[in-house]
C-alpha cells in the first residue's frame, strides 16, 4: 500500500495489517516493515491499536517494539 499524509495528519498514526496482524507505527516505519508489499492493511488510529493489541494482534519487531510480544 501507499501512505496517505492526510490520514496521518488527522491522528491516524498506525497501519494495521489484517494479514500478518502486526501493527506499525508510521512516524517510526523502517525499511524492513515492507509497506509497499502489504495488501490487506489500512489505518488506524491510537484507540482503536489498543483495542486490537489485546485481541491477538502484535505490534511491529521494527517500528512498534514497547508492543512487540516477540523481543
Ligand atoms: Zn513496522
Amino acid at each position: 500500500m501507499k501512505r496517505n499524509k492526510l490520514l496521518e495528519k488527522i491522528g491516524f498514526r498506525y497501519l494495521v495489517n489484517l494479514k500478518s496482524k502486526e501493527i506499525h507505527r508510521v512516524s517510526f516505519l523502517k525499511e524492513s516493515c515492507n509497506l509497499s508489499v502489504m495488501v490487506h492493511a489500512f489505518y488506524a488510529p491510537k484507540l482503536l491499536v489498543l483495542i486490537l493489541l489485546r485481541y491477538g494482534f502484535n505490534g511491529c519487531c521494527h517500528c512498534y517494539t514497547s508492543k512487540n510480544n516477540e523481543s
